[in-house]
């Protein structure tokens, strides 16, 4: 038995046998033609099939996981008709007197390479898209059979996969998918977690043909791939997609149910998100509202800063999706973990305790008022809560809202639409905020309380540490007390109090929330039925 692990985009389990995947250019004839003009006619008629096939798959993609998520084969088809590309390609043939499959490579790899040369990242990352379109046009001109070819229902192993070839997987056969490179926040990955495929991303070892045909399972619970299982696993893996039946069917009861205690006390249940593209998940786990929105991940998915426009766009689409439901977008929190190599940020010997979040923003507002007029802006298509991170102190609050009041004014005297009443609220993360809550809580209209963060100051444990991981004690009475402290602040200042943190998803403390009386916990969007459900039994 080979155990492969890697990273998990959706939590399932699937058994079949491996396939290997090879990508479909390597069967390139290098032969020369002799009529060069029908040669160019040949990859006229490939450019328009693929065209069409470009169309068709954005025209699927659109139904099956929204505009934005298919807007890429528009962009491809666009590259692929470019003037210069096509251009390129002919010259070519008529250069090399090559066949066009021969030439639409050649042009693929010059194009790549300029693509991949030059300053900007945004242009950087095109190259991975020239090399896609090339290969379906490659494999339009070979004429190869349609799909991928594969037999039975499978587990497809792959070093990587384009959106394109994601798209394409055939839902009824391809069981999961298992890929040498990738990151979850990879196209292929997002698109394999939309279509409800279950996809285990850069186990790092490379799938070779030794394994072809060698019977599988994938957890996609635990990002775990077993080629070649035991007895024992095999077993235990099927114990445990017998046991996740039960559990599945038993959390689609509560959907469309309130989250209440038999004796009707209330603690809703919100969901934790990191892109528009998350939001899928969080109406289909029938969530009561977004209670985090991590936005930093706009900023962490590329190598430039967002614009405002892009970023009003994330911010509208979750808005607009959660139709007036309660949505919290935090603003940026770089820095610790996360690092932007964009942002240059000078080395910090322990970043945890370094710039980071709001101390970041309020010394860069040439990042910071961006967001908060794209927040703004957003903020007129539904029930917007901003949220500041890592605050510590009543000042921050007040210079974050000097600047909303001057946007407010600003956009006001533009006519562009955003909402006065917007809500502002903070993560209550740090020991200091927690210990001056009750004066913070006068200076917002919301808390949410940040346990990750705050576990990690309170106790001198490094979250990022697995050993301390193992040594933290999350119950500790220091824990208890700053987050029952923070909580009463709150309601005595009349605002509400939600925890966002991973402790929003710690069963055995939702008895003392609703006791403290919590409003909201917000949780990761596949959690959120598992806590609705055992909420209703208490
Ligand atoms: C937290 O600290 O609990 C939190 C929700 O924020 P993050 O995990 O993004 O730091
Ligand atoms: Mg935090």
């Amino acid at each position: 038995m080979l155990v492969l692990q890697g990273k998990s985009a959706l939590g399932s389990i699937a058994i079949g046998s491996l396939q290997i995947y090879h990508h479909k250019d390597n069967s390139i004839s290098q032969e020369k033609v002799e009529d060069v003009e029908a040669e160019i006619e040949r990859f006229h008629q490939a450019l328009r099939e693929a065209e069409d096939n470009l169309k068709n798959l954005y025209e699927k993609a659109k139904n099956v996981v929204g505009e934005e998520d298919a807007a890429i084969f528009q962009a491809q088809e666009l590259m692929l008709t470019d003037p210069d590309y096509v251009g390129s390609v002919e010259e070519f043939i008529r250069t090399n007197k090559n066949r066009a499959e021969a030439a639409v490579k050649a042009t693929a790899l010059s194009f790549e390479n300029i693509f991949a040369g030059m300053e900007d990242s945004y242009m950087q990352a095109r190259a991975a898209d020239v090399q896609d379109v090339s290969r379906q046009l490659i494999n339009v001109l070979i004429a190869e059979e349609e799909g991928t070819g594969l037999k039975g229902k499978i587990i497809l192993g792959a070093k990587d996969l384009t959106p394109s070839e994601t798209m394409n997987l055939d839902k009824n056969k391809v069981l999961a998918f298992v890929t040498t490179k990738g990151s979850l926040t990879s196209h292929a990955a997002i698109l394999a977690k939309t279509l409800g495929i279950p996809a285990v991303v850069g186990v790092g070892k490379e799938i070779i043909n030794a394994y072809q045909g060698k019977y599988t399972i994938v957890d996609g619970f635990t990002g775990t791939v077993y080629i070649d299982p035991d007895e024992k696993t095999i077993r235990l893996m099927k114990e445990k997609i017998e046991k996740n039946k039960v559990v599945e069917a038993a959390l689609e009861e509560v959907i469309g149910k309130p989250s209440v205690t038999k004796e009707g006390k209330s603690l809703q249940v919100y969901a934790n998100i990191s892109s528009p593209r998350d939001l899928v998940h969080a109406l289909h786990n029938d969530a009561e509202g977004i209670g985090l929105f991590r936005s930093e991940f706009l900023y962490l998915e590329r190598d430039n800063y967002p614009t405002e426009d892009e970023q009003f766009e994330a911010y509208k689409a979750v808005l607009s999706g959660m139709r007036g439901k309660k949505v919290i977008i935090r603003t940026l929190d770089i820095g610790a973990d996360k690092q932007v190599s964009y942002f240059q940020m000078p080395e910090e010997s322990n970043p945890a305790l370094g710039l980071r979040a709001i101390r970041i923003c309020l010394a860069r507002p040439d990042i910071f008022k961006p967001q908060l007029r794209a927040l703004l802006r957003a903020s007129a298509y539904g029930n917007l809560g901003i949220m500041l991170p890592m605050i510590v102190s009543v000042e921050e609050i007040r210079r974050t809202r000097s600047y909303i009041d001057e946007i407010k004014t600003e956009l006001a005297t533009k006519r562009i639409p955003y909402n006065p009443n917007v809500q502002l609220g903070i993560m209550v993360e740090t020991p200091a905020a927690a210990l001056i809550s009750a004066e913070l809580a006068k200076e917002v209209d919301f808390f949410s309380i940040g346990t990750n963060d705050l576990v990690q100051y309170t106790m001198a444990m490094d979250r990022q540490d697995e050993r301390m991981e193992k040594l933290v004690d999350t119950h500790h009475p220091a824990i208890l007390k700053l987050l029952k402290m923070i909580v009463d602040s709150a309601h005595e200042a009349g605002i509400r109090c939600g925890i966002c943190g991973e402790m929003g998803s710690d069963l055995s403390m939702l008895e003392n929330y609703i006791k403290w009386g919590v409003d909201e916990v917000s949780v990761t969007p596949g959690f959120v039925l598992n806590v609705r459900k055992r909420i209703r039994e208490l």
